[in-house]
């Protein structure tokens, strides 16, 4: 069984239902990815590694995890702190914003958590993934231990992939932000980015740019997501671009880049091809951006990916 650690933060997510009112429900670009990792590829051991509080609303939190059967044994518990809060307010597009109150959610005391043991259970995975967000997330007096646990991840074996999720305001500029993502390109394996991202750090807005740009830190898979345009993908050094079907009503596009790399992540370490592999994924990520929310209700998801998930383990 494939054994993965996703690293980051949930949060409480508060979103509009059609008719005005608020719902509550449980999201954050890591623990997106983990469950739609774990609905396209159920025979995986997909373990969410954060940190939550004491409270009732972590309580139910966890317990969203549990239902949607990603592993808690690494979810570690902070007395005196509660997650985090984000609002999300769409417009007439479908193209999301976000409001947040995380300063001091529980996520952030991760780093007191990586302790030899749990060192130990991460470096028993196939794969760690993170984001951006999940380094801004970190204390920046906490950095270092962070960079010292991918090393041991890497020395140990454990594939690394990262997707450079950008929130400027979480960061004091640009260039801090850029110096702890290119420490992460540095040791990754996998990388996956939306354009978006790339264009706002680094200006770059041609994939030609970008594979000389990444070719400097050693990235053995590319992977960039350009909304509805297509998929551009380098792999060892050969460029590929993979066109997808794009969808014609979006309702929010909260999540796609994350149901994205959940079931991108799921169909590589299944041995699926590049290309494949971003067609399972760009189908996750365009049936996501037809409901409202980070989190689609499950059944419409399995309806839409059972069949062809299915289909690609039997090709394979
Ligand atoms: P983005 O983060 O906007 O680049 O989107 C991530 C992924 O979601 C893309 O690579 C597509 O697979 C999918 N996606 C986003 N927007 C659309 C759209 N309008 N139509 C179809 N797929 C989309």
């Amino acid at each position: 069984m494939k054994n993965v650690y996703l690293f980051g933060e949930c949060m409480v997510e508060l979103s509009r239902t059609s008719d005005g009112l608020l719902k509550q429900s449980y999201a954050g670009d890591v623990y997106n990815t983990a469950v739609y990792l774990k609905r396209a590829f159920n025979d995986f051991n997909v373990n969410f590694f954060t940190a939550v509080g004491e409270d009732p609303l972590s309580d139910e939190m966890v317990a969203a995890f549990e239902k949607e059967n990603v592993n808690t044994d690494m979810v570690q518990r902070v007395r005196g702190k509660a997650p985090g809060l984000y609002m999300i307010s769409v417009d007439n597009s479908g193209e999301r914003s976000f409001s947040y109150w995380r300063n001091d959610s529980a996520a952030r005391q991760i780093m007191q958590f990586v302790s030899a043991e749990n060192v130990g259970y991460l470096c028993m995975g196939d794969l760690f993934f993170f984001s951006g967000i999940s380094l801004a997330v970190i204390t920046p007096n906490e950095r270092d231990i962070f960079w010292q646990l991918l090393r041991k991840l890497k020395d140990s074996g454990v594939r690394i992939a990262f997707d450079p999720n950008y929130r400027a305001r979480m960061w004091a500029d640009k260039t801090e932000a850029k110096i702890q993502f290119e420490r992460a390109f540095r040791m990754s394996d996998l990388v996956m980015p939306g354009i978006e991202e790339l264009e706002q750090l680094y200006g770059f807005t041609e994939f030609s740019k970008i594979q000389d740009f990444c070719s400097a830190f050693g990235i053995e898979e590319l992977v960039v997501k350009n909304g509805p345009e297509s998929v551009c993908c380098i792999r060892d050094g050969e460029l590929s671009e993979i066109d997808i079907t794009p969808v014609e009503t979006v309702v929010d596009t909260t999540s796609a880049g994350d149901s994205f790399n959940g079931v991108y992540l799921g169909a590589r370490m299944s041995g699926i091809g590049v290309a494949e592999s971003v067609q399972l994924a760009a189908a996750a990520a365009g049936e996501v951006i037809q409901h409202r929310g980070a989190i689609i209700p499950s059944q419409a998801f399995a309806d839409k990916m059972g069949p062809l998930v299915e289909q690609h383990a039997v090709e394979k």
